[in-house]
């Protein structure tokens, strides 16, 4: 299938590691020119000089995105560099664990980690997305719909994320801006590693989790959550906005009388 990404320009935040590098090397394995802003330096140095080598574009753009300004540079250094932007994908984040307990300051910079941001790069780009009718990605995640419990401002914010994908794709459908979020669960990356490590033991805590995931019993790969990225911000996809796609092996919404590893439910039966 041609996605027609070919020499597309793509701004993707936190596109460096787990996730947002998945999504990276998709599109540049596609033939589109990534735009790469992330806090943290030296992977996506690397990541530009790695494809440099093979004549492709990974532009490394640093900042820090919970500054409005970053954002704005951001969107500035790429219609510099390349003169369009034809695909954002919103993928920075952290569950950073904002509780209740912890106060308005403690929330108003979480939702500043999580959620500003994909307001401010929307806001910036708006131009250039309408010149190229172009597309937005959004990157959520589970905890808006399940809850998770001591992390009210990840939470508003994926909920927020949720929310402005319906109120976006409505807003740009006259430019034909399509908007959508791809939403992870359970997603192995290093970090979700490196997490699970910390774990007394390592091998239990990840089997625990993989015995609820329905499909296969396994954890979604940073890969599968980078082609269905890939495939909604292509040519193939043209007719999709406004949704909210779950790439989780069936974890959020499968009814757990029938998939908790715990469970003696004959599945023959149902
Ligand atoms: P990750 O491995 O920590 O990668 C996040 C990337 O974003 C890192 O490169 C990080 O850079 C960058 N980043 C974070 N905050 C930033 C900021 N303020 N400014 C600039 N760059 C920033 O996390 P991930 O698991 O791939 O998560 C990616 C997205 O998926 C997030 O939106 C997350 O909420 C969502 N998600 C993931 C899972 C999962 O199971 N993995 C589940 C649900 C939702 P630094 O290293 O410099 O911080």
């Amino acid at each position: 299938m041609d996605l027609g990404l070919d020499s597309k320009v793509v701004l993707i935040t936190g596109g460096s590691k787990g996730i947002g590098e998945a999504i990276t090397r998709t599109f540049l394995a596609e033939g589109a020119i990534v735009a790469n802003v992330n806090r943290s330096s030296t992977e996506g140095e690397a990541l530009e000089a790695e494809y440099a080598a093979q004549g492709k574009q990974c532009l490394f753009i640093q900042g820090d995105l919970t500054e409005v300004t970053a954002c704005q540079r951001a969107v500035q250094t790429t219609l510099d560099k390349f003169g369009r932007i034809d695909v954002l994908v919103n993928n920075a984040g952290v569950n950073d664990g904002v509780a209740l307990t912890d106060g308005p300051e403690a929330f108003v910079a979480s939702l500043q980690r999580n959620l500003i941001h994909y307001y401010a790069m929307v806001h910036y780009a708006l131009e250039a997305l309408r010149n190229s009718r172009g597309a937005i990605v959004n990157i959520g995640s589970k905890v808006a719909a399940t809850g998770q419990g001591g992390t009210s401002g990840y939470a508003a914010a994926k909920g927020g994320i949720n929310g402005m994908t319906r109120e976006w794709a409505l807003d740009l459908a006259a430019d034909k801006i399509r908007v959508n979020t791809v939403i992870p669960a359970e997603t192995w990356t290093p970090l979700y590693a490196e997490l699970i490590n910390q774990s007394e033991d390592p091998q239990a805590a990840k089997q625990q989790i993989e015995d609820i995931i329905p499909l296969g019993k396994r954890f979604t790969t940073s890969q599968e959550i980078a082609d269905m990225v890939v495939f909604l911000s292509s040519q193939r996809s043209l007719h999709t906005t406004g949704q909210i796609h779950y790439v989780d092996g069936g974890y959020t919404h499968l009814d757990r009388k029938y998939t908790s590893g715990s469970n003696n439910v004959d599945l023959s039966k149902s």
